[in-house]
């Protein structure tokens, strides 16, 4: 049989049981992509699932390829070496398999990098402010790992939330940033955390309306600031109504918005 894949597993860091990043090499390059769009990448059913993921309801073929799009986490110019932010859906059929690599694994990895998740149509010295639940915060590394120091006269701001503090990936890396880039604002916000969280609690849609941007400088007016929102769909249906308040419109291929929606 052709082998189907292209790909060789270079790194895996487990989280948590339930949240990996995931890093592979293709065999062949990519073009340049822009930051923050996705690829897919893919197993054949006949992989090992993982010991914690539950029997799914749909039985495959054995060479049957799983495809699944995932937002890429590396940078722009990384065209060869690819990241990804992961969460294990335990009934779901490439998930599992994927918390199953080893480094040295071979899987698949589309030619196509798509989306239009990105930078490009935010007008210059506009503020950036990236609003994600769990593993929606993939793209924003992206952005913030190709384009930071780019931007030394504006406000850029991640705002992540999750449930408690071992679920904020790339916390130290979003922590780092913000020390070393003054124009950058990290507010990560758990659902679950105890008091010896000393971050923000709740809902980011609570800190949005209390003011919590304004506080830092980024002003809440679509001329002067655009939001992107990536994760959980009632995090972006809530946050997007608050913000169609403030005359916020969305941004699509044919029309121009300063509201950028990402669903997974
Ligand atoms: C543009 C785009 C980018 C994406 N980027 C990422 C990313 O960076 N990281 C990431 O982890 N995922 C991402 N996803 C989601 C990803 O594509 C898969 O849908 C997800 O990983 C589940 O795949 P699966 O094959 O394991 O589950 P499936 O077999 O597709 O789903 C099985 C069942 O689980 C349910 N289900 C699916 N996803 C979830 C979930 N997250 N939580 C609870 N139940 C679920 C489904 O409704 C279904 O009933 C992205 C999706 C899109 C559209």
């Amino acid at each position: 049989m052709q082998e189907v894949y292209n790909a060789t597993v270079t790194g895996k860091i487990l989280l948590t049981q339930e949240l990996m990043i995931l890093r592979l090499r293709s065999d062949e390059s990519r073009d340049e992509f822009k930051a923050g769009q996705f690829t897919q990448i893919g197993l054949l059913a006949a992989e090992s699932r993982s010991a914690h993921s539950t029997v799914p309801i749909d039985e495959l073929s054995d060479d049957f390829l799983i495809k699944r799009p995932y937002s890429i986490a590396s940078a722009k110019t990384e065209t060869r070496d690819f990241e990804f932010y992961i969460s294990h859906v335990k009934s779901g059929q490439l998930t599992p398999r994927l918390f199953s690599l080893q480094q040295g694994n071979r899987m698949w990895i589309d030619d196509k990098i798509m989306g239009i998740f990105s930078l490009n149509d935010v007008p210059a010295k506009t503020n950036i402010v990236m609003i994600a639940t769990g593993t929606g915060l993939a793209p924003y590394i992206s952005f913030l790992r190709s384009h930071i120091a780019d931007h030394p006269e504006i406000n850029m701001a991640v705002i992540h939330g999750a449930a408690n503090p071992w679920d904020l990936g790339y916390y130290s890396e979003l922590t780092l940033l913000q020390k070393l880039f003054k124009n950058f604002h990290y507010f990560p916000t758990l659902l679950k955390a105890d008091n010896s969280w000393t971050g923000l609690h709740g809902y980011i849609e609570q800190h949005l309306k209390a003011g919590l941007l304004e506080e830092n400088g980024i002003e809440n007016h679509p001329d002067k600031t655009h939001y992107f929102l990536c994760g959980n769909p009632k995090m972006v249906e809530s946050v997007s109504s608050f913000l169609f308040e403030k005359k916020f419109t969305k941004n699509t291929k044919n029309s121009p918005g300063a509201l950028h929606i990402e669903e997974y």
